[in-house]
Protein backbone atom coordinates (compact mmCIF):
# COMPACT_ATOMS: atom_id res chain seq x y z
CA UNK A 1 0.00 0.00 0.00
CA UNK A 2 0.87 3.47 -0.58
CA UNK A 3 0.94 6.72 1.52
CA UNK A 4 -1.84 8.02 0.35
CA UNK A 5 -4.29 4.92 0.62
CA UNK A 6 -3.39 4.98 4.37
CA UNK A 7 -4.01 8.87 4.26
CA UNK A 8 -6.85 8.05 2.83
CA UNK A 9 -8.68 6.78 6.49
CA UNK A 10 -7.92 9.74 8.16
CA UNK A 11 -8.45 12.57 5.36
CA UNK A 12 -7.40 15.73 4.97
CA UNK A 13 -9.01 18.98 6.60
CA UNK A 14 -7.52 22.76 5.16
CA UNK A 15 -4.83 20.66 3.00
CA UNK A 16 -3.97 18.86 6.12
CA UNK A 17 -3.64 15.45 7.90
CA UNK A 18 -7.35 15.21 9.78
CA UNK A 19 -6.70 13.88 13.16
CA UNK A 20 -8.97 14.03 15.79
CA UNK A 21 -11.70 15.95 14.03
CA UNK A 22 -8.64 19.03 13.13
CA UNK A 23 -6.21 19.90 10.96
CA UNK A 24 -3.07 18.67 12.05
CA UNK A 25 -1.12 21.85 13.33
CA UNK A 26 -4.07 22.50 15.27
CA UNK A 27 -3.86 19.14 16.86
CA UNK A 28 0.23 19.63 17.22
CA UNK A 29 -0.54 23.35 19.21
CA UNK A 30 -2.71 21.58 21.68
CA UNK A 31 -0.53 18.65 22.34
CA UNK A 32 2.48 21.85 23.07
CA UNK A 33 5.40 19.61 21.87
CA UNK A 34 6.67 16.98 19.23
CA UNK A 35 7.42 14.37 18.71
CA UNK A 36 4.30 12.66 19.57
CA UNK A 37 1.85 9.80 19.14
CA UNK A 38 -1.80 10.25 18.06
CA UNK A 39 -4.07 7.82 18.00
CA UNK A 40 -7.71 8.44 16.46
CA UNK A 41 -11.03 6.92 17.90
CA UNK A 42 -12.89 6.98 14.92
CA UNK A 43 -10.25 4.92 12.91
CA UNK A 44 -9.97 2.53 16.01
CA UNK A 45 -14.01 1.77 16.96
CA UNK A 46 -13.93 1.53 12.62
CA UNK A 47 -11.97 -0.89 13.01
CA UNK A 48 -13.52 -3.01 16.26
CA UNK A 49 -17.06 -2.46 14.48
CA UNK A 50 -15.63 -4.07 11.21
CA UNK A 51 -13.84 -7.33 13.18
CA UNK A 52 -17.55 -7.48 14.65
CA UNK A 53 -19.10 -7.50 11.82
CA UNK A 54 -17.21 -10.33 9.96
CA UNK A 55 -15.92 -12.95 12.58
CA UNK A 56 -19.22 -15.01 13.89
CA UNK A 57 -20.60 -13.67 16.99
CA UNK A 58 -20.43 -16.99 19.35
CA UNK A 59 -15.80 -15.19 18.96
CA UNK A 60 -14.68 -13.38 21.77
CA UNK A 61 -12.50 -10.84 20.73
CA UNK A 62 -9.41 -10.30 22.61
CA UNK A 63 -7.16 -7.42 22.84
CA UNK A 64 -3.43 -8.20 23.28
CA UNK A 65 -2.39 -4.95 25.16
CA UNK A 66 1.65 -5.02 24.65
CA UNK A 67 0.71 -3.46 21.45
CA UNK A 68 -0.09 -0.49 22.94
CA UNK A 69 -0.27 -0.40 26.75
CA UNK A 70 -1.37 3.07 26.81
CA UNK A 71 -3.76 3.46 29.62
CA UNK A 72 -6.77 5.54 27.83
CA UNK A 73 -6.31 3.53 24.77
CA UNK A 74 -6.73 0.16 27.09
CA UNK A 75 -9.84 1.85 29.17
CA UNK A 76 -10.99 3.13 25.77
CA UNK A 77 -11.01 -0.92 24.82
CA UNK A 78 -12.13 -2.09 27.71
CA UNK A 79 -16.06 -1.23 26.91
CA UNK A 80 -15.45 -2.62 23.21
CA UNK A 81 -13.53 -5.82 23.48
CA UNK A 82 -14.57 -8.78 25.56
CA UNK A 83 -11.04 -9.69 27.20
CA UNK A 84 -7.81 -8.57 27.72
CA UNK A 85 -4.36 -10.19 27.70
CA UNK A 86 -1.29 -8.99 29.58
CA UNK A 87 1.82 -9.95 29.59
CA UNK A 88 3.75 -8.16 33.29
CA UNK A 89 2.53 -6.88 36.08
CA UNK A 90 2.35 -3.51 34.84
CA UNK A 91 0.19 -4.51 31.86
CA UNK A 92 -2.38 -6.24 34.67
CA UNK A 93 -2.41 -3.63 36.54
CA UNK A 94 -3.37 -1.43 33.68
CA UNK A 95 -5.87 -3.98 32.97
CA UNK A 96 -7.13 -4.45 36.13
CA UNK A 97 -7.51 -0.47 36.60
CA UNK A 98 -9.63 -0.30 33.45
CA UNK A 99 -13.47 -1.12 33.45
CA UNK A 100 -13.16 -4.50 32.14
CA UNK A 101 -13.92 -7.37 35.07
CA UNK A 102 -10.82 -9.35 36.18
CA UNK A 103 -12.10 -12.64 35.01
CA UNK A 104 -12.03 -11.60 31.52
CA UNK A 105 -8.55 -11.05 31.99
CA UNK A 106 -5.87 -13.54 30.85
CA UNK A 107 -1.97 -13.56 31.50
CA UNK A 108 0.29 -15.21 29.17
CA UNK A 109 4.02 -15.19 28.35
CA UNK A 110 7.23 -17.09 29.41
CA UNK A 111 9.22 -16.14 32.68
CA UNK A 112 6.02 -15.20 34.73
CA UNK A 113 7.74 -14.54 38.25
CA UNK A 114 6.22 -16.18 41.44
CA UNK A 115 5.23 -12.77 42.47
CA UNK A 116 3.17 -11.96 39.35
CA UNK A 117 1.72 -15.35 39.39
CA UNK A 118 0.51 -14.85 42.92
CA UNK A 119 -0.95 -11.12 41.50
CA UNK A 120 -2.72 -12.46 38.89
CA UNK A 121 -3.97 -16.13 41.09
CA UNK A 122 -5.25 -14.12 43.68
CA UNK A 123 -6.97 -11.60 41.36
CA UNK A 124 -9.11 -14.20 39.36
CA UNK A 125 -7.22 -13.93 36.05
CA UNK A 126 -6.92 -16.60 33.96
CA UNK A 127 -2.92 -17.76 34.00
CA UNK A 128 -1.80 -19.40 30.34
CA UNK A 129 0.79 -21.86 32.02
CA UNK A 130 3.72 -22.16 29.50
CA UNK A 131 5.88 -24.72 31.51
CA UNK A 132 4.99 -27.13 34.25
CA UNK A 133 7.40 -24.65 36.64
CA UNK A 134 4.51 -22.31 35.94
CA UNK A 135 1.90 -24.75 37.08
CA UNK A 136 3.80 -25.77 40.10
CA UNK A 137 3.91 -21.87 40.86
CA UNK A 138 0.27 -21.23 40.50
CA UNK A 139 -0.71 -24.68 42.83
CA UNK A 140 1.37 -22.68 45.67
CA UNK A 141 -0.45 -19.19 45.23
CA UNK A 142 -3.27 -20.84 45.11
CA UNK A 143 -2.84 -22.70 48.24
CA UNK A 144 -1.46 -20.27 50.03
CA UNK A 145 -4.68 -17.59 49.54
CA UNK A 146 -6.84 -20.25 49.74
CA UNK A 147 -8.36 -19.78 46.09
CA UNK A 148 -8.94 -21.71 42.69
CA UNK A 149 -6.64 -20.96 40.66
CA UNK A 150 -7.93 -20.43 36.89
CA UNK A 151 -5.76 -21.31 34.30
CA UNK A 152 -5.36 -22.01 30.73
CA UNK A 153 -2.93 -24.52 29.24
CA UNK A 154 -0.97 -22.76 26.25
CA UNK A 155 0.28 -25.33 23.91
CA UNK A 156 3.53 -25.30 21.68
CA UNK A 157 1.66 -26.99 18.29
CA UNK A 158 3.00 -29.38 16.64
CA UNK A 159 3.05 -27.35 13.41
CA UNK A 160 4.39 -24.25 12.22
CA UNK A 161 2.56 -21.19 10.53
CA UNK A 162 4.67 -19.93 7.34
CA UNK A 163 4.43 -16.39 6.65
CA UNK A 164 4.32 -15.01 9.92
CA UNK A 165 6.68 -12.00 10.81
CA UNK A 166 7.43 -13.78 14.27
CA UNK A 167 6.48 -17.67 14.51
CA UNK A 168 5.98 -18.06 18.14
CA UNK A 169 4.53 -21.71 17.29
CA UNK A 170 5.72 -25.26 16.30
CA UNK A 171 9.04 -26.76 16.84
CA UNK A 172 11.28 -25.92 19.99
CA UNK A 173 9.49 -22.97 21.64
CA UNK A 174 10.28 -20.83 25.09
CA UNK A 175 5.72 -20.49 24.86
CA UNK A 176 3.72 -22.84 25.77
CA UNK A 177 3.52 -26.68 26.76
CA UNK A 178 4.39 -29.05 23.56
CA UNK A 179 1.20 -30.71 22.44
CA UNK A 180 2.67 -34.18 22.74
CA UNK A 181 3.29 -33.59 26.56
CA UNK A 182 0.07 -31.89 27.31
CA UNK A 183 -1.46 -35.39 27.96
CA UNK A 184 1.15 -36.42 30.62
CA UNK A 185 0.62 -33.04 31.96
CA UNK A 186 -2.92 -33.15 32.37
CA UNK A 187 -3.17 -36.39 33.87
CA UNK A 188 -0.23 -35.61 36.11
CA UNK A 189 -2.00 -32.52 37.52
CA UNK A 190 -5.68 -33.74 37.23
CA UNK A 191 -6.17 -33.64 40.92
CA UNK A 192 -3.91 -30.65 41.70
CA UNK A 193 -7.01 -28.44 43.08
CA UNK A 194 -6.66 -26.06 39.61
CA UNK A 195 -9.95 -24.43 37.42
CA UNK A 196 -8.72 -26.10 33.61
CA UNK A 197 -10.57 -23.70 31.71
CA UNK A 198 -8.84 -24.92 28.63
CA UNK A 199 -6.08 -24.01 25.79
CA UNK A 200 -4.64 -21.33 24.22
CA UNK A 201 -2.48 -21.66 20.94
CA UNK A 202 -0.62 -18.59 19.40
CA UNK A 203 1.03 -19.79 16.06
CA UNK A 204 2.28 -16.13 15.28
CA UNK A 205 2.43 -12.52 14.38
CA UNK A 206 2.00 -10.25 11.59
CA UNK A 207 0.39 -12.82 8.78
CA UNK A 208 -1.40 -11.11 5.76
CA UNK A 209 -1.96 -14.24 4.53
CA UNK A 210 -5.74 -15.10 5.45
CA UNK A 211 -5.30 -18.89 3.89
CA UNK A 212 -2.31 -19.42 6.08
CA UNK A 213 -4.20 -17.86 9.39
CA UNK A 214 -7.22 -20.17 8.61
CA UNK A 215 -4.92 -23.67 8.10
CA UNK A 216 -3.51 -22.79 11.36
CA UNK A 217 -6.60 -22.02 12.96
CA UNK A 218 -8.00 -25.53 11.56
CA UNK A 219 -5.35 -27.11 12.54
CA UNK A 220 -5.86 -25.43 16.22
CA UNK A 221 -9.31 -26.51 16.74
CA UNK A 222 -8.14 -29.96 15.67
CA UNK A 223 -5.36 -30.03 18.17
CA UNK A 224 -7.58 -28.37 21.07
CA UNK A 225 -10.37 -31.20 20.25
CA UNK A 226 -7.74 -34.18 20.93
CA UNK A 227 -6.37 -32.72 24.11
CA UNK A 228 -9.74 -31.93 25.47
CA UNK A 229 -10.14 -35.54 25.81
CA UNK A 230 -7.76 -35.60 28.10
CA UNK A 231 -9.35 -33.26 30.13
CA UNK A 232 -11.22 -34.08 33.19
CA UNK A 233 -13.87 -31.11 32.77
CA UNK A 234 -15.01 -29.71 29.16
CA UNK A 235 -13.36 -26.98 27.28
CA UNK A 236 -14.70 -23.85 28.50
CA UNK A 237 -11.57 -21.54 27.11
CA UNK A 238 -10.41 -22.08 23.45
CA UNK A 239 -8.02 -19.29 22.67
CA UNK A 240 -7.42 -19.60 18.84
CA UNK A 241 -4.09 -16.78 18.76
CA UNK A 242 -4.29 -14.67 16.06
CA UNK A 243 -1.32 -12.88 14.39
CA UNK A 244 -3.66 -10.87 11.87
CA UNK A 245 -1.45 -8.45 9.98
CA UNK A 246 -1.48 -4.95 8.93
CA UNK A 247 0.43 -3.56 5.95
CA UNK A 248 3.69 -1.39 6.60
CA UNK A 249 5.46 -1.15 3.37
CA UNK A 250 4.06 -0.63 -0.56
CA UNK A 251 4.99 -4.14 -1.08
CA UNK A 252 2.16 -5.41 1.68
CA UNK A 253 -1.09 -6.26 0.55
CA UNK A 254 -3.98 -5.71 3.57
CA UNK A 255 -5.37 -9.31 4.99
CA UNK A 256 -8.11 -10.35 3.43
CA UNK A 257 -10.56 -10.40 6.44
CA UNK A 258 -13.61 -11.45 5.33
CA UNK A 259 -11.24 -15.02 3.88
CA UNK A 260 -10.12 -15.47 7.22
CA UNK A 261 -13.84 -14.76 8.61
CA UNK A 262 -15.63 -17.17 6.33
CA UNK A 263 -12.94 -19.97 7.53
CA UNK A 264 -13.97 -18.76 11.21
CA UNK A 265 -17.90 -19.13 10.55
CA UNK A 266 -17.09 -22.93 8.97
CA UNK A 267 -14.69 -23.53 11.86
CA UNK A 268 -17.29 -22.44 14.74
CA UNK A 269 -20.06 -23.97 13.39
CA UNK A 270 -18.68 -26.72 12.64
CA UNK A 271 -15.85 -28.74 14.27
CA UNK A 272 -16.10 -26.54 17.63
CA UNK A 273 -20.01 -26.67 17.75
CA UNK A 274 -19.38 -30.50 17.51
CA UNK A 275 -16.11 -31.31 19.29
CA UNK A 276 -15.51 -28.31 22.09
CA UNK A 277 -19.32 -27.31 22.52
CA UNK A 278 -19.06 -25.47 25.64
CA UNK A 279 -16.03 -23.81 24.40
CA UNK A 280 -15.88 -20.02 24.32
CA UNK A 281 -13.81 -19.56 21.02
CA UNK A 282 -11.05 -16.16 21.34
CA UNK A 283 -9.05 -14.48 18.64
CA UNK A 284 -6.69 -12.80 20.52
CA UNK A 285 -5.57 -9.64 18.53
CA UNK A 286 -3.26 -6.37 19.45
CA UNK A 287 -1.41 -4.96 16.19
CA UNK A 288 -4.54 -5.76 14.13
CA UNK A 289 -7.11 -3.81 16.40
CA UNK A 290 -4.77 -0.78 17.29
CA UNK A 291 -1.79 -0.31 14.78
CA UNK A 292 -3.90 1.54 11.57
CA UNK A 293 -5.79 4.12 14.50
CA UNK A 294 -2.34 5.92 15.00
CA UNK A 295 0.78 7.98 13.97
CA UNK A 296 3.84 9.37 14.79
CA UNK A 297 4.52 13.15 14.39
CA UNK A 298 7.80 14.71 14.15
CA UNK A 299 8.73 18.21 13.27
CA UNK A 300 11.31 19.07 10.68
CA UNK A 301 14.45 20.93 12.27
CA UNK A 302 16.69 21.11 9.62
CA UNK A 303 16.59 20.69 5.74
CA UNK A 304 20.06 20.27 3.58
CA UNK A 305 21.34 19.07 0.54
CA UNK A 306 24.73 17.01 0.92
CA UNK A 307 26.15 16.00 -2.74
CA UNK A 308 22.57 16.11 -4.51
CA UNK A 309 21.04 14.08 -1.52
CA UNK A 310 17.93 16.44 -0.01
CA UNK A 311 17.60 15.42 3.82
CA UNK A 312 15.01 16.52 6.38
CA UNK A 313 16.14 15.63 9.93
CA UNK A 314 13.50 15.66 12.24
CA UNK A 315 12.89 16.13 15.76
CA UNK A 316 11.93 11.84 16.27
CA UNK A 317 13.81 9.42 15.46
CA UNK A 318 14.16 5.55 16.02
CA UNK A 319 14.06 5.99 19.88
CA UNK A 320 10.72 6.29 19.31
CA UNK A 321 9.90 4.30 15.99
CA UNK A 322 12.49 1.62 16.19
CA UNK A 323 10.58 -0.74 13.59
CA UNK A 324 10.47 2.21 10.40
CA UNK A 325 14.03 2.98 11.36
CA UNK A 326 15.03 -0.89 10.95
CA UNK A 327 15.87 -2.58 14.08
CA UNK A 328 19.15 -1.42 14.58
CA UNK A 329 20.09 -2.74 11.24
CA UNK A 330 19.17 -5.71 11.65
CA UNK A 331 15.92 -6.21 9.14
CA UNK A 332 16.46 -5.67 5.67
CA UNK A 333 14.89 -2.14 5.80
CA UNK A 334 11.83 -0.67 3.71
CA UNK A 335 9.74 2.72 4.00
CA UNK A 336 6.78 2.82 6.24
CA UNK A 337 4.22 5.19 4.82
CA UNK A 338 5.29 8.63 5.25
CA UNK A 339 3.70 11.89 4.31
CA UNK A 340 4.11 15.71 4.94
CA UNK A 341 1.60 15.46 7.35
CA UNK A 342 1.32 19.59 7.04
CA UNK A 343 1.10 19.45 3.15
CA UNK A 344 -1.61 16.71 3.32
CA UNK A 345 -2.95 17.79 -0.04
CA UNK A 346 -0.11 18.74 -2.01
CA UNK A 347 1.47 16.99 -4.79
CA UNK A 348 4.54 14.94 -4.10
CA UNK A 349 7.72 17.23 -5.68
CA UNK A 350 10.74 15.75 -4.58
CA UNK A 351 12.96 12.65 -4.03
CA UNK A 352 13.90 13.20 0.11
CA UNK A 353 15.29 11.11 2.28
CA UNK A 354 14.04 11.51 6.58
CA UNK A 355 16.45 10.94 8.94
CA UNK A 356 15.80 11.43 12.88
CA UNK A 357 17.79 13.53 15.37
CA UNK A 358 19.90 10.54 16.69
CA UNK A 359 23.60 10.17 16.07
CA UNK A 360 23.73 7.02 14.31
CA UNK A 361 23.14 6.56 10.39
CA UNK A 362 20.71 3.91 11.50
CA UNK A 363 18.07 6.97 12.43
CA UNK A 364 16.36 6.42 9.33
CA UNK A 365 12.57 7.33 8.95
CA UNK A 366 11.98 7.52 4.89
CA UNK A 367 14.67 6.81 3.18
CA UNK A 368 14.74 8.32 -1.08
CA UNK A 369 11.12 8.55 -1.01
CA UNK A 370 8.90 11.35 -3.06
CA UNK A 371 7.03 13.79 -1.13
CA UNK A 372 6.16 16.97 -1.56
CA UNK A 373 8.62 20.04 -0.61
CA UNK A 374 8.80 20.49 3.34
CA UNK A 375 10.42 22.94 5.24
CA UNK A 376 11.47 23.90 8.35
CA UNK A 377 8.52 23.47 11.01
CA UNK A 378 6.46 21.30 8.63
CA UNK A 379 4.90 18.24 10.49
CA UNK A 380 6.11 14.87 9.35
CA UNK A 381 3.86 12.11 9.86
CA UNK A 382 4.45 7.70 9.70
CA UNK A 383 1.47 5.87 9.42
CA UNK A 384 0.29 2.39 10.75
CA UNK A 385 2.31 3.34 14.68
CA UNK A 386 -0.68 2.54 16.18
CA UNK A 387 0.97 -0.81 18.11
CA UNK A 388 4.88 -1.44 18.58
CA UNK A 389 5.52 1.69 18.64
CA UNK A 390 6.93 3.66 22.08
CA UNK A 391 6.72 0.60 24.06
CA UNK A 392 8.90 -1.02 21.53
CA UNK A 393 11.39 1.37 21.13
CA UNK A 394 14.57 2.05 22.98
CA UNK A 395 13.34 5.57 24.23
CA UNK A 396 16.25 6.03 26.63
CA UNK A 397 18.87 6.01 23.51
CA UNK A 398 20.65 8.95 23.36
CA UNK A 399 18.64 11.24 26.25
CA UNK A 400 16.37 12.99 24.39
CA UNK A 401 12.85 13.65 26.13
CA UNK A 402 9.78 11.12 25.46
CA UNK A 403 7.36 11.95 23.36
CA UNK A 404 3.43 12.41 24.15
CA UNK A 405 0.62 10.15 23.53
CA UNK A 406 -2.63 11.07 22.76
CA UNK A 407 -5.84 9.29 22.26
CA UNK A 408 -8.34 11.68 19.95
C1 LIG B 1 2.05 -10.52 21.24
C2 LIG B 1 0.94 -11.47 21.42
C3 LIG B 1 -0.29 -11.21 20.81
C4 LIG B 1 -0.54 -10.04 19.92
O1 LIG B 1 0.07 -10.18 18.69
P1 LIG B 1 -0.33 -9.18 17.51
O2 LIG B 1 0.51 -9.60 16.38
O3 LIG B 1 -0.03 -7.80 17.99
O4 LIG B 1 -1.78 -9.34 17.25
C5 LIG B 1 -1.33 -12.08 21.04
N1 LIG B 1 -1.15 -13.15 21.84
C6 LIG B 1 0.02 -13.42 22.45
C7 LIG B 1 0.13 -14.60 23.31
C8 LIG B 1 1.10 -12.60 22.25
O5 LIG B 1 2.26 -12.89 22.84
Amino acid sequence: MKPYEHLAAFGTLDGELRLGGMPLSRLAARVGSTPFFAYDRDILDARVDRLRAALPRRIELSYAMKANPMPAMVQHLAARVDRIDVASALEMQTALDSTISADRVSFAGPGKAPAEIRQAVAAGIIVEIESTTELERVIKAGEELGLTPRIAIRVNPDFAVKGSGMRMGGGPQQFGIDAELVPDVLSEYASAGLDILGFHVFAGSQNLNAAIIAEAQRRTVDLVSNLAEHLATPVRYLNLGGGFGIPYTEKDQPLDLDAVAADLHALVDGPIAQRLPEAKPVIELGRYIVGECGVYVTRVLDRKVSRGKTYLVVDGGMHHQLAASGNFGQAIRRNYPVIVGTRADTPVEENTTVVGCLCTPLDLLGDDIELPHAVIDDLIVIFQQGAYGLTASPTAFLGHPAPAEVLV
